[in-house]
C-alpha cells in the first residue's frame, strides 16, 4: 500500500518528530528543539559581536573635551575633576584599543580615585561618564566588604553587580566602570600595621589589590559566598575601570599640617598663592591618603586623584535648577502629564537652598525639601475637579509646606 502521509522532519537536521522533544511547524518546515537552541546560540554571539563593535566605535568618539561637555550637561560645577576624570577616562580607553595594535609601550590603567565631601557629587559623575560611553556601570559600597571568610561580603561581589550590570554579557562587564563608595571607611585604623587582625580595613584592600591591578577571577554569578558547588564566571578585570569615592572626614587637618610644615604660613608655592582654607580637599596628594590608612600599593593602584569642592549656595541653587535633569524639571515634568503648568517664585529656589543648606543636607536634601513642599500638590492635583491649568508655588505657600511637613520635625527634634 502507498504511503499516504510523509515522515514529519526538522528541515534544519533532519531528524524525526518521534526522535526530537518538540517540533515546531512554520510555513512548510518544521524545526526541532535542539537547531532552535544553537540558533539561539548564534545570535546571541552574533549580537554581542554587534555590541563590542559599536562599543569600540563610541568609545573611539569620545574625546575629553566632549567627555566634559556631556558632563556639564548633568554634573554642576566640579570643573577639576571632571577634566581629570575625562582625560583619564579616554586614556583608558586609549589602552583598550592599544591591545589590538600590538604595541610595545603599555599603558597602565587609570583608575581613579576621588575625594571630597559626601553629596557633592562623585557618585553622579561616576554614573554619568559611565552612560556616555554606554559601559556596564556599577555602584557597590566599601563597608560592606570584608575579607574572605568573616560575616559580609568578599571583594568578587563587586564583579557579580557588573555582570548582573552587563546582563550576564562577560565581554561587555569586562570594559565596564565599578564606582566603589566610601573607601575611606576601609582606611586602615591604626598607623602600625601590625597591631591586630584589621577584618574590615586593611584585609579588604589587600582584597582589592588584585582586582584593581587586573586579573580573572572567578565570580559566583549570583552573588554570595563561593561555593564549592557553585559554577563559576571567569571574569578578567584588566580591562575595568575603577573609580573609588569617600569622604575621607577629617583628612582637611592632616593636608594642613602637611602644608603647614611644608609652608610658612600657609602659602602654597613660590607664587605665594594664598591657601584656601575652605577647601582643603583640592591640595590632597597620596601621602594624604597614606597618611589617613590607606595602604601604599592600593594607592598605587588609583594613579589619577582628584577631589570634589564643597557645595556653596549658589551651587546648590544651579543644581537645583540647571542641569539636564534638574529636580525643578523633573517636578515640571510630572505636572505636565496632568496638563498642570508648574511655576515658582524665584524666592522660593533661595528657599530650598537656604535649608538644604541649614539642615548641612548637602545637594542630597534639595529633593527632600522638594517633595515636602510639592507632596500635597502632587496628591491633589491628579484628582483636582477644577482642572486649574498652572500651579504657582509662592514662597508663603513653599514655607507653609514646609513647616507642617516632617522634615522640619526632624529639625525640632
Ligand atoms: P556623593 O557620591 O559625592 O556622596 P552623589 O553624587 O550621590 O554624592 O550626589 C547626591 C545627589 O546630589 C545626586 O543625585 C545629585 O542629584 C546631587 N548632586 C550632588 N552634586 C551635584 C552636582 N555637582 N551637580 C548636580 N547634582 C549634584
Amino acid at each position: 500500500m502507498a504511503k499516504t502521509t510523509r515522515e514529519v522532519t526538522c528541515s534544519f537536521c533532519g531528524i524525526r518528530k518521534q526522535d526530537a522533544m518538540m517540533l515546531i511547524a512554520g510555513d512548510g518546515a518544521h524545526i526541532c528543539d535542539r537547531c532552535i537552541a544553537q540558533a539561539n546560540e548564534i545570535l546571541v554571539e552574533e549580537m554581542n559581536l554587534r555590541k563590542s563593535k559599536a562599543l569600540q566605535t563610541t568609545l573611539k568618539l569620545i574625546r575629553p573635551i566632549e567627555i566634559k561637555e556631556h558632563l556639564d550637561q548633568y554634573v554642576i560645577g566640579q570643573d577639576d575633576a571632571k577634566k581629570v576624570m575625562a582625560v583619564a577616562v579616554y586614556n583608558h580607553y586609549k589602552r583598550l584599543n592599544q591591545k589590538m595594535d600590538k604595541d610595545e609601550i603599555e599603558l597602565e590603567k587609570s583608575n581613579i580615585i576621588m575625594v571630597g565631601e559626601t553629596g557633592t557629587g562623585k557618585t553622579l559623575l561616576a554614573k554619568t561618564i559611565a552612560k556616555i560611553l554606554n559601559v556596564p556601570f556599577c555602584i557597590c559600597d566599601a563597608t560592606v566588604l570584608t575579607e574572605a571568610g568573616y560575616v559580609g561580603e568578599d571583594v568578587e561581589s563587586i564583579l557579580t553587580r557588573l555582570l548582573q550590570a552587563a546582563d550576564y554579557d562577560v565581554a561587555a562587564a569586562e570594559r565596564g566602570i565599578i564606582y566603589i563608595d566610601e573607601i575611606d571607611k576601609i582606611a586602615r585604623k591604626s598607623d602600625n600595621p601590625s597591631i591586630t587582625r584589621d577584618v574590615s580595613g586593611e584585609g579588604v584592600q589587600q582584597a582589592l589589590l588584585k582586582i584593581l591591578e587586573g586579573t580573572i577571577v572567578n565570580v559566583p554569578p549570583q552573588g554570595g559566598r563561593k561555593h564549592p558547588d557553585q559554577k563559576m564566571i571567569a571574569v578578567n578585570t584588566n580591562n575595568i575601570l575603577f573609580m573609588c569615592g569617600g569622604a575621607f572626614d577629617g583628612i582637611q587637618k592632616k593636608i594642613a599640617n602637611r602644608l603647614r610644615t611644608q609652608t610658612i604660613g600657609y602659602k602654597v608655592n613660590a607664587d605665594e598663592m594664598e591657601v584656601d582654607v575652605n577647601n582643603l580637599y583640592k591640595y590632597i596628594t597620596p601621602q594624604d591618603l597614606k597618611s589617613y590608612g590607606l595602604i601604599p600599593e592600593l594607592i598605587g593602584r588609583l594613579p589619577v586623584l582628584t577631589y570634589l569642592n564643597p557645595l556653596d549656595k549658589e551651587t546648590l541653587l544651579n543644581i537645583l535648577t540647571e542641569p539636564k535633569n534638574a529636580l525643578i524639571k523633573q517636578y515640571q515634568k510630572l505636572f505636565e502629564y496632568e496638563d498642570v503648568e508648574l511655576k515658582f517664585d524665584d524666592d522660593v529656589y533661595q528657599f530650598i537652598v537656604d535649608k538644604a543648606n541649614e539642615f548641612k543636607l548637602g545637594a542630597r536634601g534639595l529633593r527632600s525639601i522638594c517633595e515636602a513642599i510639592m507632596l500635597d500638590a502632587m496628591f491633589e492635583i491628579p484628582s483636582d475637579k477644577n482642572e486649574q491649568k498652572t500651579l504657582y508655588i509662592s514662597l508663603e505657600y513653599a514655607k507653609h509646606k514646609f513647616e507642617k511637613s516632617d522634615l522640619k520635625k526632624l529639625k525640632a527634634a
